[in-house]
């Protein structure tokens, strides 16, 4: 069985205890590698080595560090097909999902803040003439990054690069549920000689490895769910750390009769399902205006229904596997809370049993509820798999209310042709990010992260840069200067 390691100081080390943990691939069941069970030792290496080559890295030009990023990037991409098939084995997504946003996404997050570095810039503030203010942006240390497992390389690369662009090093770890095609990215650095200790990955338990990560790094960058943010804000806040959180979420699709309904249909099938319904800002609660509700309802159904559930390796397979055991149980059991609840399942809510060596794998089908309230357990609480409720609404007024009426805050879909509505109901919606006759149409640059209990600070573009720096200010009197 292959024994994945741990990068450290350029090398790819076994963890020091020499334990493992069994890493399964969702899509047969069946575990076919070791994943390193490390310590607080091992973040100890990690972290030691990560400390001395920010004494360098820290020190560096940006086009120094823009130049190892560029070609970070480029070997990631040559390895682009590996990555592929591994991160669909590893999560069990379809194989086109990693091609066609997974990996390209990681070799862009490279790419966009190595680029950006080139062009981070900070203000000065003039006194009159009498003093110059000006403004320093400087890396901070170690930074830890922690990321989960349904976006695996894309979440991970997506700290690791601002961090590093700005000139921090880096301790980093994959969820223990999807670790290989971090191994994999450890294996490219290694490769292509990246200067050592800049990134460093430890694999293992949130619980033993991650809060070692917490507790050792400068400044922590967290993507997972409420309960762990919790944990780590409580931490990392009595150490006065800089930490950033992007947590759960519980995301409504508002669905108005003035809609283009082609439109919103075939989007919110996709809200609903893409990559098992395990995206943090996938729609989970659908609300559609009371007028259009059965029509919607029809055509939603018929869309779901069309979906096929299969191998991953399958083109025409809008569905692969959830990512493990115990999530698609977890899953099942939420749904069969909601029927005890007085929800009516009107289509899904079962596993399914694929042929040959992925009969052992965890499919299920796509689910939609109706008969629900806002305030049941199924509207207020995450489920994260391939599960939705429909409601109906009637006003304004009212789908504020409901939009609002949960502990979330991190995305919000409108469908609407009546503009002026649309931008009344996005301003009056809590939360960090509102699409509008569309879905997961991302730039970059935006500022990325949830309001409320989906999390703290934001990510993406100069967000992300001013989070890993730290900002000094420099005054400078000028003698004999000053407007009169
Ligand atoms: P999780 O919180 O269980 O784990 C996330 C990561 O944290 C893993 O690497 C895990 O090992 C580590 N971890 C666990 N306990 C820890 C601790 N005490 N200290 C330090 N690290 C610890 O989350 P998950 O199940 O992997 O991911 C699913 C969740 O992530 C969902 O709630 C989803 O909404 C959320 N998510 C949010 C976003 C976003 O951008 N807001 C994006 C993707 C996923």
């Amino acid at each position: 069985m292959e024994k994945l390691t741990n990068y450290i100081d350029g090398e790819l080390t076994p963890p020091q205890n020499k334990s493992y943990i069994d890493n399964y691939s969702p899509t047969t069941g069946k575990v076919y590698s070791l994943i390193p069970n490390s310590d607080e030792r091992d973040v100890d290496d990690a972290v030691r080595a990560a400390k001395k080559a920010f004494n360098t890295w820290g020190k560096s030009t940006k086009e120094y560090r823009y130049n190892w990023m560029m070609a970070l990037a480029d070997a990631v991409e040559k390895n682009t097909r590996d990555l592929i098939v591994a991160e669909s084995f590893d999560n069990g997504k379809p194989e086109w999902l990693a091609e066609t946003v997974d990996i390209p996404r990681c070799v862009s997050n490279i790419r966009f803040f190595a680029t950006a570095i080139l062009h981070f810039d900070s203000k000065s503030h003039d006194m009159d003439g009498a003093a110059l203010n000006y403004t320093l942006k400087q890396p901070i240390g170690v930074a830890g990054c922690i990321s989960p497992w349904n976006l695996p390389l894309y979440l991970l690369t997506w700290k690791i690069a601002p961090a590093i662009a700005v000139g921090n090093t880096v301790v980093a770890k994959p969820s223990e549920i999807t670790p290989y095609t971090a191994f994999l990215f450890s294996q490219i650095c290694k490769e292509i000689d990246f200067p050592k200790g800049v990134i460093n990955i430890v694999h293992g338990y949130g619980k033993k490895a991650g809060e070692a990560i917490v507790k050792k790094s400068d400044v922590v960058s967290f993507t997972g769910g409420t309960e762990t943010g919790k944990i780590i804000a409580k931490f990392a806040a009595s150490q006065f750390k800089k930490y950033s959180l992007e947590l759960g979420g519980k995301n409504p699709m508002v669905i108005f009769k003035d809609c283009d309904l082609n439109l919103a249909v075939k989007t919110a099938v996709k809200a609903a399902f893409l990559n098992q319904g395990q995206i943090c800002l996938c729609g989970s609660r659908i609300f559609v205006e009371k007028s259009l509700y059965s029509k919607f309802k029809e055509s939603f159904l018929k869309r779901t229904k069309a979906l096929n559930v299969g191998d991953p390796k399958n083109k025409n397979s809008d569905l692969g596997a959830i990512v493990s055991k115990q999530h698609l149980e977890n899953i099942l059991s939420k749904i069969e809370m909601a029927e005890k609840n007085g929800g009516e399942i009107i289509f899904g809510g079962e596993k399914v049993v694929l042929d040959g060596k992925l009969s052992t794998g965890y499919y299920m089908l796509p689910t939609i509820i109706e008969n629900t309230k806002n305030t049941d357990e199924i509207n207020q609480k995450e489920v994260f798999g391939p599960v939705v409720t429909i409601l109906p609404f009637s006003s304004e007024k009212e789908i504020i209310n409901l939009c609002n009426d949960v502990k979330y805050g991190l995305s919000a879909t409108i469908f609407s042709n009546n503009i002026s509505k649309a931008h009344r109901i996005a301003a009056a919606i809590d939360a960090g990010v509102i699409w509008i006759n569309t879905w997961l149409l991302r730039d970059l640059r935006i500022p990325f992260g949830g309001m409320k209990h989906s999390g703290f600070g934001r990510e993406g573009g100069e967000h992300s840069l001013n989070f890993f720096t730290e900002t000094k200010n420099v005054c400078i009197k000028i003698e004999n200067g000053g407007n009169k």
